[in-house]
């Protein structure tokens, strides 16, 4: 047993714990939790939990469903919010591996891992720093009508929004106290719209802190008798929930990205990052924009007032908020990072930050030439001029984004042939049940016309 093993084993004795959680994502990014009591955990450290891949989105077929959650203690975590009569409780994620002791090629973290070790081989560590955009509404029927969002606040409110406010104070706190930094948190542009923002870590960590941030937002909206939802876009009138998320890659303790004699301080590395995020972005927009719902948020929307900030044609700009890769403004040659604008609140995190990593490493890999960056508002441009300009649309729908994505051959090697397939043909399936569904829309406009 090594040391973090033991030092987890000591922890649950002396704070009397009765429950640990183990946690793993499935592919679809559903988080999955087994609890077992702090006596089996000895044995969990060493042959590992075994669980029913089958039963598992995406992780087996039948016939090869046995597999072994392996706890992480890296991981291991005290949850003291959840207290209450049963004490406290912790949770630790873990590996999933087949029964011969290696990875399970389905489960999201090693496909994470296995992009990380990639650049790592190639001297580069890879951060990630997520603005985590999401509703919250009032509880109420799940049945297709639309949420009330429990305030009327705007972008950056302060005064009126007593729910609100008290809501990311108790979110804020909660998250702190189990080690996740917060950097940000502030009402978002919609009704109800809240965004926290969680201070940079490798991005490994930070894909398991957004898998905790959600759980935990959750519960705290639980707690106050509302609902937070990370759907994308909840209101066809209102902005959708983004997670931009900043990018960097470290070599040692020097960011790679940053190169004072640049006019915009950015390394050639971190130019040719950009344009494998750009060359690539159609094809891995199924996996950062996973849900049909997900496409009616990248659409270019001109409020009465304002327009929506979220990505719809593949450009990058200094600043640019209608780019889909932004360079912003920073001070320390450390903070030198990217933007990605187009992601969102609803993705896999794990196999987002791998297919962002897999497009940026290939850029550096071949050398790709960055274009020349979007000055002008690229919404407002008409489609010709966007075409002169190089501009292509991102996917409209996700079955165009899946199309795209079927034909790529960066995707299937970042994710691994088994994952890939499962997720073209989970996909598939959602935009056929999709299809066939007569909507309000139509009622609404031929009932009585035609
Ligand atoms: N909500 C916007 C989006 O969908 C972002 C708004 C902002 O943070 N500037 O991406
Ligand atoms: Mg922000
Ligand atoms: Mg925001
Ligand atoms: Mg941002």
């Amino acid at each position: 047993m090594d040391r973090q093993q033991e030092f987890v084993l000591r922890t649950l004795e002396e704070r009397d714990i009765r429950f640990v959680r183990l946690w793993f994502t499935d592919v679809l990014g559903t988080l999955k939790s087994v609890s077992v009591a702090p006596a089996e955990l000895e044995s969990a450290f060493e042959e590992g939990m075994g669980i029913d891949g089958s039963a598992i989105e995406g992780f087996a077929r039948v016939t090869e469903s046995d597999m072994v959650a392996m706890p992480d203690p890296t991981t291991f975590q005290v949850f003291p919010f959840e207290g209450g009569v049963s004490g406290e409780s912790a949770r630790m994620f873990c590996d999933i591996l087949l029964p011969d002791g290696s990875a399970a090629w389905a489960d999201p973290r090693h496909v994470l891992r296995r992009m990380l070790a990639k650049a790592a081989e190639k001297g580069f560590t890879f951060y990630t720093h997520p603005e985590v955009e999401f509703f919250l509404v009032q509880d109420g029927p799940l049945d297709g009508s639309v949420p009330i969002p429990v305030d009327g606040g705007g972008y950056f409110d302060h005064t009126t929004h007593a729910v609100a406010r008290d809501f990311r104070r108790q979110a804020v706190l909660a998250l702190e106290r189990i080690g996740i930094s917060v950097e940000f948190s502030h009402h978002e542009v919609a009704p109800g719209q809240q965004e926290i923002d969680l201070r940079y870590a490798d991005a490994l960590t930070t894909a398991d802190n957004i898998m905790t941030f959600r759980h935990v937002v959750k519960e705290v909206a639980l707690s106050q008798g509302v609902r937070a939802t990370f759907m994308p876009k909840p209101y066809t009138d209102q902005p959708g929930s983004g997670m931009h998320t900043h990018l960097s890659l470290f070599e040692g303790e020097r960011n790679a990205f940053y190169d004072g004699d640049d006019p915009l301080k950015l390394s050639k590395t971190a130019r040719a990052f950009i344009a494998g995020l750009l060359v690539h972005a159609r094809e891995y927009t199924a996996v950062t924009n996973q849900w049909v719902n997900s496409y009616k948020r990248l659409f270019p929307m001109q409020l009465p007032d304002r327009i929506t900030e979220s990505p719809a044609f593949v450009s990058w700009g200094h600043l640019n908020r209608s780019a889909l890769v932004r360079v912003p403004a920073f001070g320390k040659p450390n903070s030198a990072r990217v933007e990605v604008r187009s992601i969102d609140s609803a993705t896999n995190p794990y196999l987002a930050f791998a297919v962002m990593l897999g497009a940026g490493l290939k850029g550096i890999e071949e050398g790709y030439e960055l274009p020349p960056g979007a000055e002008d508002d690229v919404w407002s441009l008409s489609p010709a001029e966007r075409k002169a300009m190089g501009y292509e649309a991102l996917p409209e729908n996700l079955a165009e984004a899946i199309d795209v994505m079927s034909k790529s051959e960066l995707i299937p090697e970042v994710l691994g042939e088994h994952v890939f397939d499962f997720f073209l043909r989970n996909k598939r399936q959602e935009w056929e049940q999709y299809r066939r569904e007569v909507t309000p829309f139509e009622r609404q406009r031929y009932l009585g016309t035609l």
